[in-house]
């Protein structure tokens, strides 16, 4: 088993499509660990995206992921962390495969509906970054 980090992003929650989302990742099989939902200050979002911040799209991926309330969630299953970035689908919708919630769901790749962590290291970090320890149980 393992576990991932992911974000129900800004534009899925104000489009009313979090309910949609949370059926298909519990369709393909992962269980949600933890859930909650979060307006992020631009503070906060700037730190989870800090390995962004040299990037020419840091300030306005910054100010959307602080825009409106967000679902942070961690999943569970077997090889979780390519698995929920499988379902996913490439980061810009436009590029993902049919059956991705980015390509079902996300309207550019500024607003793609969703969030997954990259690598192992990458769900520690971002797992703690927003859930305590007895969440996580
Ligand atoms: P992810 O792991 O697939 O989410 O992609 P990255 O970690 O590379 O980028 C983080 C987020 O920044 C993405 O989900 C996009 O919303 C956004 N992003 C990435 N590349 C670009 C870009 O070239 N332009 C813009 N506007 N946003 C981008």
């Amino acid at each position: 088993m393992e576990r991932t980090f992911a974000i129900i992003k800004p534009d899925a929650v104000s489009k009313k499509l979090a309910g949609q989302i949370l059926a298909r990742i519990e369709a393909a099989g992962f269980t949600v660990v933890a859930m909650r939902l979060q307006h992020l200050t631009k503070a906060e979002a700037e730190g989870f995206y800090a390995v962004h911040q040299a990037r020419p799209f840091f300030g306005a991926l910054t100010d959307f992921m602080s825009s409106g309330p967000c679902v942070l969630l961690c999943l569970e299953a077997p090889d979780a962390i390519k698995q929920w970035r499988a379902l996913m689908g490439a980061t810009d919708p436009a590029k993902a495969e049919p059956g991705t919630l980015r390509k079902d769901f996300g309207a550019s790749i500024d607003n793609n509906a969703t969030h997954g962590s990259d690598a192992p290291e990458t769900a520690a970090f971002e797992l703690g970054y927003f859930f305590r320890g007895l969440e996580l149980r």
